[in-house]
Formats: C-alpha cells, structure tokens, sequence
C-alpha cells in the first residue's frame, strides 16, 4: 500500500479533531495532497476503527481503486487543492459554534483581529448546497477564495493549510473565534475593526512568531 506514513497522519489528526472536541461520530472528513492526487478519510467510518488501508487514495479526476468509498465531500477537497497549489491539507468539521452561525447564514466579520489567521478581513459562509454535490464544492472553492477558512451554511465549515497540523490548528482558531463572535452578539453589536486596521493586522501576521534563525526563542 502507498502513503502508509500519511495515510497515518490522517487517521490521528482526524482522531485528534474529535478529541478536540471539534467534531462527533462521522461528520467531517480530512484529505492531504500527494503525487497526483489526495488521500481522504473514507464516508462513514468512525475514525477510531480507521486503519492506513482503509483511506481512500484518489487521482484528481476522482478515479480511485482503493477498496474503500471516499468521503461523500471528496469533490470539494479534490477541488480546493486543485484550485490551491499552496494547499497540502484540507480539514472539514460540524464543529459547533462555527455551524451555529453557519445555520444562522452568518460568516464571521472582523469583530476581533485574530480573523486574519484565515488570510483576510473576514472569514465567508459559503451558500447551502447539499453536501457532497459540486453545487457545494463549487460554493466552497469561491467562499476560500484570498482564505484559509469558511463556513458552510447550514453545515459546519472547512479550514486548510500547508500540512495536515496547520489545516486542524486553523480549524481549531476558526471554531474559537466562532464561538467567542457568537457569545458577543448574545449581548450585543461588537464594533468591527475596519478595513486599514485589518489590512494593518494581515501584514503585521507576515511576521508574526519566530523566523528561520529561532529569534525570540527562551531556551
Ligand atoms: P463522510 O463520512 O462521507 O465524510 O461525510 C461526513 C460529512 O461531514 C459530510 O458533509
Ligand atoms: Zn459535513
């Protein structure tokens, strides 16, 4: 079997994505690039009774001769990492705070600077589609658009990143900063910051945390 140390790499973020309290049972699913293609978790199977065999690998037309089904999402993750050479990994979760405002249609505004960890001034919900159609992928592809993250309406939401660990610790931000916007608004109005100050914020991430050399590091 092919990719064994990444199809690995799957199971435990996808595992780990459930411990985190992100997701339950067998909503969400995970994909990472490889050679002409992804793997993907498969449709329907608890991530703790996944073994290596049992994800799915996939070329980027969708043809695949793993004995598995792939997860009922894979158009949108073969479509976002075709769309996104910078894009190594793809985390999906009903997460529930990000899924109560994208039930609400409600994508997240810039309320608090830490929205540019998702790449700009705010983070989009993309439009209901059923999940697993192209209508969704379709929707999907455009709400990341200049973004790192989005929201599904009426479903849950979608985080990526270079490698699978940055995929799921963007997904863990997103459901945070969803739940810390949801809590504002069950008192009132936030004041947003505006465009120059995000603009400003973006540019400052560039350089946020330590370079090449370590720098700032303590021990
Ligand atoms: P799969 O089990 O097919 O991945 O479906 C879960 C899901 O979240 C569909 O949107
Ligand atoms: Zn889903």
């Amino acid at each position: 079997m092919r990719h064994q140390r990444r199809r690995r790499e799957i199971i435990e973020t996808a595992r780990r994505m459930n411990a985190l309290g992100l997701n339950r049972g067998t909503s969400g699913n995970i994909s990472a690039r490889v050679d002409g293609g992804l793997l993907i978790t498969p449709s329907g199977i608890p991530y703790e009774e996944c073994r290596p065999g049992d994800i799915v690998e996939m070329g980027m037309d969708g043809a695949s001769d793993d004995r598995r089904r792939p997860s009922s999402e894979w158009r949108f993750h073969r479509d976002i990492l075709a769309a996104r050479p910078e894009v190594g990994a793809v985390v999906h979760a009903h997460s529930t705070f990000a899924t109560t405002l994208a039930c609400l249609g409600r994508g997240i505004p810039a309320f608090h600077y830490m929205i540019a960890v998702a790449g700009g001034r705010d983070i989009r919900c993309a439009p209901y589609a059923t999940f697993g159609t192209q209508a969704l992928s379709d929707a999907a592809v455009t709400a990341l658009e200049g973004r790192r993250a989005c929201l599904l309406a009426n479903h849950g939401m979608i985080a990526v990143g270079p490698a699978l660990k940055a995929a799921l610790a963007l997904a863990v931000e997103v459901e945070a900063l969803a739940e810390q916007y949801w809590r504002v608004l069950q008192v009132g109005e936030p004041t947003l910051l505006d465009d120059a100050e995000m603009d400003g914020v973006l540019e400052k991430f560039k350089a946020y945390g330590q370079d090449a050399r370590g720098q700032g590091e303590t021990g």
